[in-house]
């Protein structure tokens, strides 16, 4: 089977490792371009999220590279994204392309389903269930090693003294832990990877302001969707915290759900699921204020509901808990330069509120 799957951030290293050890060819989707997008909106819905736009290019894509098989999640709940393989599967067939499509629905909701279609992988290159666990560890390990060293990169970035020097020991990082085979080269990739990370020339007494990040997971988690927004405010001298990554959401939703802390933090605003990230983006900024971050960032696609909704409440949230907010919605129109400046502007915004909080507080302090 030649197999090829969405790409959302660095996760596509972790994937391949997967597929390949599971005995198939691997199709690595080539990073989200204009390209994608161009062919997302040619062939989609016009008012679909902008996930699905990317989603359709990417499929494409990699059916042209020569992939016949497609894995992709499922979902559940008010978000439309539980409809998106289904829908993808019969545009992609229209098209006129030949492939097999397996959507992963949640295992614990579909038992069943989910280990029939994990049959259909495993059975064609004989592997046993026990090899399967064994690989998906070392699948989830690379994932780990992969998300603990991209946020060790956020949190170098705003102190780099070469502007950019982290974004290359980080790619450095990332071909690194590529090559990483077995259990033990995964483990001692980490281990290099830090001290490339730690050897970037940072000066140590700048005191970033902190902001947290916030939104609909893929355009969070995809650099092409969100203009790597991450890497703009650190070179901003911004230390920023990002809400997901894949392995916390995937313990969070997957196997079993511990996600209340968040969930209670936005009660008082929201008391009912919406689906998506919705409830998440209010949760987390409550935490980010209650955890004296100086700013958060909210990324939205245009059209996506659970976000629409969420946006509509931040700012009672931002009021309530003197926490700024800035919420970007992203479309096909969005561009970088646009996004600079705004993030620019608020970076600017969050210096002069620290002033004067610390002027305040020498003031009262006596200091
Ligand atoms: S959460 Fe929003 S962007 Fe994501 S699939 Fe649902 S509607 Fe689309």
């Amino acid at each position: 089977m030649k197999v090829s799957f969405p790409r959302m951030g660095t996760s596509y290293i972790a994937f391949k490792h997967l597929i390949e050890h599971l005995g198939h060819e691997c199709v690595v989707p080539p990073a989200p371009s204009s390209k994608t997008l161009n062919l997302g909106v040619k062939y989609s819905p016009e008012f679909a999220c902008i996930p699905f736009k990317v989603l359709t290019g990417t499929y494409i894509e990699a059916l042209e590279m020569g992939a016949d098989t497609l894995i992709t999640s499922g979902g559940v709940g008010p978000c439309r994204a539980g409809l998106y393989g289904m829908l993808h599967q019969k545009i992609l067939k229209n098209l006129g392309y030949d492939f097999e499509m397996l959507v992963f629905e949640p295992p614990l909701l579909y038992l069943v389903d989910f280990v029939t279609k994990l049959r259909k992988i495993l059975k064609p290159a004989k592997i046993s269930w026990r090899r399967f666990y064994k690989e998906l560890k070392a699948a989830w390990q690379k994932l780990m090693v992969l998300d603990d060293v991209e946020i060790l990169s956020h949190q170098i970035r705003p102190y780099e003294l070469h502007k950019g020097s982290t974004t290359i020991a980080f790619n450095k990082c990332l071909a690194l832990i590529d090559r990483a085979d077995s259990p033990d080269e995964i483990a001692r990739s980490k281990e290099e990877c830090i001290e490339i990370l730690n050897s970037v020339p940072q000066d140590k007494s700048r005191k970033p302001l902190r902001v947290g990040i916030i939104g609909e997971i893929y355009v969070v988690l995809e650099p092409f969707m969100n203009l790597e927004i991450e890497k703009t405010l650190g070179e901003l001298g911004v230390s920023t915290h990002r809400s997901i990554y894949l392995t916390q959401w995937a313990r969070n939703n997957t196997i079993i759900n511990t996600e209340g802390g968040i969930r209670k933090a936005a009660y008082p605003y929201l008391k009912r699921m919406i689906g998506g990230h919705g409830i998440n983006s209010l949760g987390e900024t409550v935490l980010y204020a209650k955890n004296g971050f100086d700013g958060v960032v909210q990324i939205a696609p245009f059209t996506c509901i659970p976000e629409i909704v969420a946006k509509s409440i931040l700012p009672r949230v931002s009021k309530d808990l003197n926490i700024p907010v800035l919420s970007l919605t992203i479309d096909e129109q969005t561009g970088k330069a646009g996004l600079q400046t705004r993030l620019e502007a608020f970076v600017d915004l969050l210096q002069q509120k620290r002033m004067m909080e610390e002027n305040v507080y020498a003031r009262f302090s006596g200091n």
